[in-house]
């Protein structure tokens, strides 16, 4: 039984859904202004565990991200230019230019990654219907209410907003904080805004009329909403880096209860943050590091994975090249264990300590998806007594959650290791292999076709695969 912490309740909660049928999952998804920073996929690779893991148990699963593509202010409260207007300004492109190149390039990091796609992946300004629809009925209940053309959530009418944390209103207080100016019009500081309309920024290029007039969302109307119309009025699991608790998710608590009249999601999960030795990484400041700029120093993008699920999910995390470095060379070995098992004479799978390794894994993830632990038995398994079908049952099915594509990393590098690389015929094969990959990054494909002619012409075979080329002498 997966135990997971519950940021609502401060505890470690058995996992028990609504509907055993149907598991529900909403993930606060990227606000698409800039490329994805290894701090935000560090929240993205852990959720994906955590849905990898619960389909695993056996549980279908149902899962929604938004794609925030308006209505994010750069205070993440309510003051602040909006983070997409920020970036189109930036780039001289429009809004949706922005968000559809952000948003596609999110979905090729997460891919990198082996991180899954959801099921419904819905941009917020695909919803202003349903958001209005919300907003009106939160007028008409009373939460609500207009000052100065806005719309905003009045939190005294709640009997706790403050729901993650104990924070004294004084400290938490949106609007106060140095150099942000106070928004006179709300009646008490923690209110939030449904609907802008008037915005110190005239120029906010997407506006949608409104019963109150031309205007565009605030952020934390968006998930609501969007939750609601894929997932119903009961969530089982909603998550979201750390960060996100307050302000985002304590509105989203307060619009979503006191539109439904009940209690909304039962468990909450927050990925804590990625920090380098300068403090948290953001996409505002500091060293913002990608996928990409991983890539381009030679790392496979499965090694920031692996070295992710090195640590707890509640537990910031120190990136730096040092400890990036010691990931790759614990995975190469990884990797390297599993060839020599593909390899080897397989025997048959012995089911007891097979099942027994199952069950170490499992354990180790139903202790709050301690993905630590869980490589921990992935290595026990790899150095138990047991025959290499055994070994290999159990990497294979790991993997299914790991998702580090260790099988087909090692029947490459045991395809590799079949050859002397010192032989100067292989070396050739292998420089070819490299030239042909450069060609097809630079999109030459007429290069790469003629190099692969050119090798089956001399007897070499190649077949493409996700880790690379592998190649047969024919
Ligand atoms: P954003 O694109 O800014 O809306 O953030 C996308 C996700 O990344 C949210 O769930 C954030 O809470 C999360 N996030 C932002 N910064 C970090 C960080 N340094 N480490 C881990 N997660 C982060
Ligand atoms: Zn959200």
């Amino acid at each position: 039984m997966l135990k997971l912490y519950n940021s609502a309740t401060r505890t470690k909660d058995e996992f028990v859904p609504n509907d055993p049928k149907l598991v529900t999952m909403y993930t606060c998804g990227p606000t698409v202004y800039h490329y994805a920073h290894i701090g935000n996929l560090r929240s993205y690779i852990m959720e994906d565990i955590l849905d990898r893991y619960i389909r695993y148990m056996g549980y279908p699963l149902k899962r929604v991200m938004n794609i925030t593509d308006v209505g994010h202010l750069s205070s993440d409260a309510d003051t602040g230019e909006d983070k997409m207007l920020k970036g189109a300004k930036r780039e001289q492109k429009s809004v949706l230019e922005i968000a559809k190149f952000y948003t596609d390039a999110f979905f090729e990091d997460c891919k990198k990654l082996n991180i899954r796609r959801p099921e419904v992946v819905e941009p917020a300004t695909r919803c202003i219907g349903e958001f209005i629809k919300v907003i009106k009925s939160l007028l008409e209940k009373g939460y609500a209410y207009e000052a100065g053309g806005n719309i905003y959530f009045d939190t005294s009418k709640l009997e706790k907003y403050y729901v993650f944390n104990d924070f004294e209103e004084e400290d938490l207080a949106v609007g106060v904080r140095e150099g942000v100016e106070e928004d006179g019009n709300k009646r008490n500081k923690a209110d939030f805004v449904l609907w802008f309309t008037k915005s110190k920024f005239d120029d906010q290029e997407l506006k949608w009329n409104s019963p109150w007039g031309v205007g565009y969302p605030g952020w934390h109307i968006e998930c609501s909403c969007i939750s609601m119309k894929h997932l119903g009025p009961k969530l089982d699991i909603h998550c979201g880096g750390i960060d996100n608790a307050f302000p985002h998710h304590t509105n989203e608590i307060a619009q979503s209860e006191a539109y439904l009249g009940h209690k909304w999601c039962n468990h909450w999960m927050h990925v804590h943050h990625l920090n380098t030795n300068a403090g948290k990484m953001s996409k505002s400041s500091g060293e913002f590091l990608t996928v990409s700029l991983l890539e381009s120093k030679g790392y496979d993008p499965l090694v920031y994975r692996f070295f992710c699920l090195q640590s707890h999910y509640r537990k910031g995390l120190v990136f730096s090249y040092e400890n990036l470095d010691n990931a790759a060379a614990a995975f190469d070995k990884l990797i390297a264990r599993t060839a020599q098992l593909v390899s080897s004479e397989q025997g048959a799978v012995e089911e007891e300590k097979l099942a027994a390794m199952k069950t170490a894994f499992r354990e180790a993830l139903d202790n709050d998806l301690n993905t630590s632990l869980a490589v921990t038995a992935l290595y026990d398994a790899l150095k138990a007594d047991a025959t290499p079908a055994t070994k290999l049952a159990a990497v294979a099915d790991f993997d299914t959650v790991l998702c580090l594509d260790l099988i087909k990393k090692a029947e490459k590098k045991a395809n590799e290791a079949q050859y002397d690389e010192s032989d100067p015929i292989i070396a050739e094969i292998l420089a070819a292999i490299k030239a042909r990959a450069q060609a097809k990054k630079e999109k030459n494909y007429a290069e790469a076709d003629r190099i692969r002619g050119e090798l089956l012409a001399k007897g070499v075979e190649l077949t493409d695969t996700k880790e690379g080329t592998t190649f047969k002498l024919l």
